[in-house]
């Protein structure tokens, strides 16, 4: 897994770049006052690449050591392992002697370099980013961290410049199912528990983020890859930092999954971090399994009541499936990876367009279309252009007339009549007058 480093002097707006870089996932450089931090590894993804960003957020200076000796230091640890180095500097204070200094560390890695300028908020700014040329790293890149600018263009520089990802470790072949949650929830003893009830074909290989783990077992369903992210547990002098770090990865091992096992803690509460990363699956399409565990230590507990309340509480995703299981006793886990198949079969169902149309007239005899200033909505026609997840695009003849509730409508009708179950659908709506 290649990684990238940030660096430059203090006050450049580093902290500010990593959190605008790391957008959903900022929650892991928060500031923990007071503590050593480990350094962190933010697992990312930008036009299908996969790396990390080095945090080096917690190695400010001590405050006996010269500023410039610290901050060498600092600067030479966090190139040392990375493939590419993004050298922050500031365009409204303009080249400092620090920066220099740094230069020359820089230099001396003989790491790739793109050289970003910050703080070019707007026009005259930027153009201060040409006297940053004679630090010899090429063109600048003007960024504003604060306002998202140049951002992007920055990714795609850093991506371009990534080592060729040599022989990519071979995917082991299979349904790819993500176990995640957050820290003890019981991952880990759910993929024990799956694990033992299968062969296993050969031992774990390391998944492709570092710390991550992809298992391939065979099942009387089929191959399947789990997808785990163990190791997160070691950094458990930190509370907090292990709570959203555990997040962090979960969000990692979805990013390379088909099926997602949303694994909660029956004993407790659902928390913002499990929405979180049910929401985060969502998005990215995924197949949904909220996965219950520790059953075993729920007494005395209606469990039709209890089902409908987990059901409000994820009201957000009412199509995903929902297991209760015990890794402990093994209860209801045998029902995880037939059930992963059978989303998964969902995913990869295709409506023939016929159907599909026919279904969106009998719906809008149903329910008449909204309408805005006398215009009302018309659906001219739709059809699946895509699966896993599945894709529906609707030509209407105004796309600012289809309001949230609408759609909503739709969706019902489309799943009442072709299931989808556990699979989000993905709709677009497009002007065809
Ligand atoms: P992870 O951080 O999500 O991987 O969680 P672990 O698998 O390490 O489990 C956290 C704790 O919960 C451990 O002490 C486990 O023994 C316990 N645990 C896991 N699954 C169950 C279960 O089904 N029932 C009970 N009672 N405890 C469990």
């Amino acid at each position: 897994q290649p990684s990238v480093a940030i660096v430059g002097r203090q006050n450049v707006g580093k902290s500010t770049l990593l959190n605008r870089l790391t957008g959903r996932r900022q929650a892991i450089t928060e500031d923990l006052p007071g503590t050593t931090r480990d350094r962190l590894y933010i697992p990312m993804n930008h036009a299908g690449r996969d790396f990390e960003l080095v945090d080096t957020g917690g190695m400010e200076p001590l405050p006996q050591d010269t500023i410039a000796r610290s901050v060498n230091d600092q600067v030479r640890s966090a190139m040392k392992a990375a493939s590419v180095v993004v050298f922050l500097v500031d365009a409204k204070a303009g080249l400092t002697p620090q920066d220099h200094e740094i230069a020359d560390e820089v230099r001396k890695s003989g790491k790739p370099v793109v050289l970003a300028v910050n703080k070019a908020d707007n026009a005259r700014l930027s153009l201060h980013a040409a006297e940053f040329h004679s630090l010899g790293f090429g063109e600048p890149m003007p960024v504003s961290a604060f306002h998202g600018r140049g951002v992007e263009d920055l990714l795609d520089r850093v991506v371009e410049l990534l080592p060729e990802p040599e022989a990519v470790a071979k995917a082991a072949p299979g349904l790819r199912i993500a176990i995640a949650g957050r820290a003890n929830v019981g991952k880990s003893s759910l993929l024990n528990a799956l694990v033992g009830a299968e062969r296993m074909i050969v031992s774990p290989i390391p998944g492709t983020t570092r710390d991550s783990i992809d298992t391939p077992i065979d099942t009387a369903s089929g191959s399947v890859v789990l997808i785990d992210t163990a190791g997160i547990r070691r950094r458990g002098k930190i509370e907090r930092g292990v709570e959203e770090y555990s997040v962090i990865r979960s969000l990692n091992a979805i990013d390379r999954a088909d099926i997602v096992l949303i694994v909660l803690d029956a004993s407790e509460p659902a928390t913002a971090q499990d929405t979180h990363i049910a929401g985060y699956a969502r998005d990215q399409g995924r197949g949904l399994i909220l996965v219950v565990n520790k059953t075993d230590l729920l007494e005395n507990v209606d469990m039709t009541e209890y089902d409908r309340n987990m059901a409000a509480r994820f009201k957000f995703i009412p199509y995903a499936e929902r297991l209760y299981v015990s890794a402990r006793t093994g209860d209801g886990v045998d029902r995880v990876i037939p059930t992963s198949f059978e989303i998964q079969s969902e995913r990869a169902k295709r409506i023939p367009t016929p159907d599909l149309n026919s279904l969106v007239r009998q719906a809008l005899a149903r329910h008449a279309p909204p309408s805005a200033g006398g215009k009302l909505l018309k659906v001219l026609y739709a059809t699946q252009v895509g699966v896993c997840p599945p894709e529906i695009v609707f030509f209407v003849n105004d796309p600012k007339l289809v309001h949230f509730s609408f759609e909503r409508f739709l969706e019902n009708r489309l799943r009442e009549v072709f299931g989808f179950a556990g699979t989000p659908i993905k709709f677009t709506f497009k002007s065809r007058g």
